[in-house]
């Protein structure tokens, strides 16, 4: 578990560097439910819609793996990519929409993040400056609450979640294989990070999670953004830790705490042993629920 986490952050803080060693990257391919498989390489979980009407895919981590990628979905399907959803903007989840725009697979994905890959970045919690995409990698269908898509048989909705994991973020819901891909809004690497320069916020994290428990139900296979296939439950507990902690951090700075008292308080002792995480400390997460409850 120790070594997942290790290897997910890694894979997430290596964001925008270059001389990645691409080559040694293997795509696993896992079946989920119905005509949806799940795919991980480096970079964010993708998620793959089959069928006679083509093919659709939710997130497709970074551009040098776009090949890798590719190969991997036409051993589920001989049938083109017709939909590239995008469940937010950042580079290990929508990297390889210049490679899959090129093909001319339709890139579907919140107003926002049209706007953020668009236009440079610049995210303050990694120092980390990111140039905007060339424009075969925009988004060309955007939305700005939800969308439903009819296509191979299934419903799927495109869920925008209030301002989140960033201001873009959306879940993807495979109604009728009963799939949710959560996009960064749900990870398995222990405390998640908040982008709160690209408007992420700790109370729309917790609001967005008890949107999707009444959407979902204890049949649902879900798709974290980063880590292992998870279900309801599993939310259910990512849930109760954020919005404990949000609660007690809300507490705190009625009290008058800095956020020093508050980093110092051990207000998350009985949660840091599974949720301190390698990419995401304890600290940097109190410092993400203060951020968003003092704005
Ligand atoms: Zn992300």
């Amino acid at each position: 578990m120790k070594n997942l986490i290790l290897l997910t952050s890694l894979a997430f803080m290596a964001f925008s560097s270059n001389g990645q060693d691409w080559e040694s990257v293997e795509i696993k391919t896992t079946k989920v439910a119905g005509n949806v498989f799940m795919l991980e390489g480096r970079g964010g979980n993708i998620g793959v819609l089959v069928g006679e009407d083509g093919v659709m895919i939710v997130d497709n981590q970074y551009a040098p793996l776009a090949d890798k990628i590719k190969a991997a979905i036409k051993a589920l399907s001989p049938k083109s990519i017709k939909y590239v959803v995008n469940t937010h903007w950042h580079f290990d989840h929508a990297g390889g929409n210049v490679e899959f725009g090129k093909d001319g697979s339709i890139i579907i994905a919140h107003d926002n993040v049209r706007t953020r890959v668009s236009t440079d970045q610049f995210m303050a919690f990694q120092q980390n400056k990111v140039e905007a995409s060339p424009k075969i990698a925009w988004p060309i269908v955007t939305f700005s609450d939800d969308l439903t898509y009819y296509f191979n048989e299934e419903e799927i909705m495109i869920h925008h979640a209030p301002p989140a994991h960033t201001d873009g973020d959306a879940v993807v819901y495979f109604k009728r294989a009963n799939v949710i891909h959560m996009g960064d809004t749900f990870v398995r690497y222990g405390y998640p990070f908040v982008d709160i320069s690209a408007g992420g916020s700790v109370n729309g994290m917790i609001a967005n999670l008890n949107e999707v428990l009444t959407m979902i139900n204890d049949d649902t296979k879900v798709i974290p953004g980063h880590g292992q296939l998870s279900t309801k439950s599993d939310i259910i507990e990512f849930r109760d830790v954020l919005t404990d902690i949000r609660d007690q951090v809300k507490k705190s700075i009625e009290k008058g705490k800095a956020l020093d008292e508050i980093l110092s308080s051990g207000i998350t002792k009985k949660y840091d042993k599974k949720w301190d995480g390698a990419f995401i400390k304890t600290k940097d997460f109190l410092t993400f629920a203060y951020q968003d409850l003092v704005k």
